[in-house]
């Protein structure tokens, strides 16, 4: 038996494991007797070595049969990696076992419990779960094993995988001679687990402190293979409890099936849509996170499970995600020390520090310099070049929805808005660090402002990786000079561009133009920068809407002292209603997309806001074929933003809309009375409120039956959970903000699968 170590034995038990028998028991089965040894609720296991792997390969002969079959093989040919790889596989599975590896298997089986344990059965590589190479998954799990025959067989197959065709391929890439490659079969017992998942114990991109739980019903399996769409916490050791929660509809849970192997089976009801976690059990998991993550030096990546109270940690290792950094730790650490000066909400994520400069309105925006932390009450369209050279915006009032967080999210800005107190407790001068993802400004410099470099990098990741959706996943736009980042995400088209926006560059109201005889300039305005925008999108849908602002958010701009003042704006004179009322200002709207559509940009579609009647559809589109359109062969659609419009939606197809898109930030504020920029009723604005879903699934029916593209640009398009929503409920498209593109993607492309895998397992029954 040349080249195995007659000392090492064929099974090591759990607590005889040190880190430094991963030659022996692979990563896997190293970690978990590291994490034994140092007081975490490991469940009992027992090892069966690398070497008892390779005297079985010598001893039954197989070695140079199964190697020639990897000589020469090319393993981008699929049949010839199919071929070689079964071959390879029945070699193993068809050898008999040493008697020696199959008694001490029995003997160590028997020091796991008196009675037969029922385990799980999980290769472990032995350079697998090693920091930058990472086999994870290449190998089979055999789960829900009784007994020691069906556990030798279950042992044996493990050794099979070793040579699965993906492994094999794997392999080749990485640069590991097959050789040399041995497999170690970690044998544990089998939490049946109420509810398990997995945990980073820090934020697996920047480092920082915060642990993010994913978990579900039944083995942690259906979260670990993405089955399920788990539920989300994430919990901040610094300020010691939950910050954030994210709980998802958990339609399946994997569970152990009788005597042997598991089972998909539905989540009941009641279930679906329950907390998995208390806030307790995220907090246990976030310590004994802690733990294994202050013994290994580097942030881990942990499966853990529950049953009946007990928590278990089922598997320990790095995180191999791109961008994690030796220095993100310590970022983490001078963080915990930061004193949070204001909370808010956080409306555009990132980090950034920078010095104070507050500002009462846009009078005074020449305060502000580049690299400054803008901090207002709240911004408005004409502090719009201010917002461009700040490294962050803060803002007392307003919600996710509000006019700071639409356009901070644009310029990839950090900010937090609806902080109530920012404008009294921050001074002008002071050093602080606004993380827009948490909606925290900290006193201090106290981490890394994210370099354009990283967030480039972000979102060309993002781009990379482009899935397919039946879907369209598109993007919303308010500045043109966002429309390549925009681009970058690879989003099927532009599902908003907010007109109001391109005029910010003149300062002047839309009346001004008209009353000064400047409606050249105007039209010019709105014509580049939709042009930039469209070109930006060559061949997808753009999706321009005309003007929608607020008469209040016009008023400090240049002609804005004639704008009316209303007692509730935003109930008030806006969107389409404006416009049939103001036909100047419309004609001049008109006038840049014909002259778009002259010049050939037939992806532009127009799209009317704050629509409440089919007759304002009916009358926009017989003024714009008054100044000149061929309405019937342009695409016109429709805002759903107030409750009448969806109620009725069945007219507006009957008067030709070509697509409908769901405001939600106007829908919902529309149909709970709640207003959308009120910093004090944000717990009350509700996107799932289950009027807003009734509403959105019946005009989503209607729609489909008369065969009109129904979509969403509305902030709550840009929540992955709703996107799952969205999707099962049959929406055709979903606009979402830069920044959240690919995730929505993801969650579009993720429930599309399930759909179909439930439709075919349906016609299968
Ligand atoms: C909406 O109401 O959801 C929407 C997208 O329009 P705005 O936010 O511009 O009102
Ligand atoms: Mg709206």
């Amino acid at each position: 038996m040349s080249g195995v170590p007659e000392n090492v034995p064929n099974t090591l038990m759990l607590e005889e494991i040190r880190k430094e028998d991963i030659p022996s028991v692979g990563g896997k089965g190293a970690s978990l007797g590291e994490m034994a040894s140092l007081g975490l609720p490991v469940p009992k296991a027992f090892v069966v070595t690398a070497q008892a792997f390779r005297r079985f390969l010598i001893e039954a002969k197989l070695e140079e049969r199964i190697f020639s079959k990897f000589r020469g093989l090319d393993v981008e040919s699929n049949e010839a990696l199919e071929a070689a790889a079964n071959e390879a596989r029945e070699l193993v599975l068809n050898a008999s076992m040493p008697s020696r590896i199959a008694e001490e298997i029995r003997t160590a089986y028997r020091k796991m419990a008196p009675e037969p344990l029922i385990v799980a059965v999980r290769s472990s590589a032995t350079a697998e779960d090693l920091p930058d190479a990472s086999f994870a998954g290449q190998q089979e799990t055999f789960l829900n094993i009784r007994g020691v025959e069906d556990l030798l067989e279950a042992i044996q197959k493990c050794w099979a995988s070793l040579y699965g065709a993906r492994a094999i391929y794997y392999r080749a890439k990485q640069g590991f001679d097959d050789h040399s490659v041995n497999i170690a079969v970690v044998v544990q017992q089998l939490i049946h687990s109420e509810k398990a998942g997995v945990m980073f114990t820090s934020h697996p991109v920047t480092g920082e402190p915060l642990t993010i739980v994913e978990g579900s019903w039944g083995l942690g399996e259906a979260v670990v293979s993405g089955t399920v769409s788990p539920d989300n916490y994430v919990y901040d050791q610094r300020a010691g409890k939950v910050v954030d929660r994210l709980i998802a509809r958990k339609l399946i849970e994997i569970v152990s099936d009788g005597s042997k192997g598991t089972r998909e089976s539905e989540v009941s009801i009641s279930r679906q849509q329950a907390q998995v976690l208390s806030d307790e059990e995220v907090a246990r998991l976030a310590m004994f996170g802690r733990i294994a993550e202050d013994h290994y030096g580097v942030p881990q990546d942990v499966e853990w499970a529950i049953v009946g109270g007990d928590v278990f940690i089922l598997q320990s290792r790095p995180i191999t995600t791109i961008g994690m950094t030796p220095n993100a730790g310590s970022s983490g650490e001078k963080r915990v020390e930061a004193k949070v000066l204001v909370q808010g909400i956080g409306a555009a994520p990132g980090t950034a520090s920078g010095r104070v400069v507050i500002i009462a309105d846009a009078k005074e925006i020449g305060l502000v310099k580049e690299g400054d932390i803008l901090v207002t009450k709240m911004t408005n369209p004409d502090m719009v070049p201010a917002m461009r050279k700040v490294k962050a915006i803060v803002t007392d009032e307003g919600g996710m929805t509000c006019h700071a967080a639409i356009v901070s999210r644009e310029l990839g800005t950090p900010a937090v808005v609806g902080s109530r107190t920012a404008t009294q407790v921050l001074k002008t001068g002071q050093m602080v660090t606004v993380d827009g993802e948490k909606g925290t400004v900290y006193e201090g410099e106290v981490a890394p402002a994210p370099t354009p470099k990283a967030v480039a990098e972000v979102a060309s990741q993002a781009a990379a990786a482009p899935l397919i959706t039946a879907t369209s996943v598109k993007v919303n736009v308010s500045i043109p000079e966002a429309a390549q980042r925009a681009a970058a995400t690879g989003a099927d088209g532009v599902g908003l561009l907010r007109i109001e926006h391109l005029m910010l560059g003149l300062g002047k109201t839309p009346s001004w133009f008209i009353k000064n005889g400047r409606e050249e300039e105007f039209i010019k305005e709105l014509y580049d920068g939709i042009k930039t925008v469209l070109d930006a999108f060559p061949g997808k849908p753009v999706w321009v809407r005309t003007i929608d602002a607020p008469t209040d958010e016009f008023r400090n701009m240049q002609g804005g002292e004639d704008e009316p003042r209303e007692h509730n704006p935003m109930l008030g004179w806006r969107g389409i209603r404006r416009d049939l009322h103001s036909p100047e200002q419309f004609r001049l709207q008109v006038e840049a997309f014909k002259r778009l559509w002259a010049e050939g940009y037939e992806n532009l579609g127009v799209m009317f806001p704050l629509v409440g009647h089919p007759d304002e559809f009916v009358q926009a589109k017989a003024m714009m074929a008054s100044f000149g359109v061929d309405v019937e062969n342009v695409t016109l659609g429709v805002m759903v933003e107030i409750p009448s419009s969806a109620l009725i939606i069945e007219q507006f197809c009957e008067a030709g809309i070509k697509f409908a898109s769901f405001g939600t930030n106007d829908l919902i504020q529309y149909t709970l009375a709640i207003d959308r920029n009120n910093e004090y009723l944000t717990d009350m604005y509700k996107p799932k409120h289950p009027a807003v879903l009734k509403l959105i699934d019946y005009a989503i029916g209607i729609c489909r039956e008369y065969g009109v593209e129904c979509s969403i640009c509305g902030q709550a398009g840009s929540d992955p959970v709703m996107a799952e929503w969205l999707v099962d409920h049959g929406i055709a498209s979903i606009s979402a903000n830069i920044d959240a593109v690919a995730k929505i993607r993801q969650a579009v492309a993720k429930t599309e699968r399930r759909i179909l895998l439930e439709a075919a397992r349906r016609s299968n029954a």
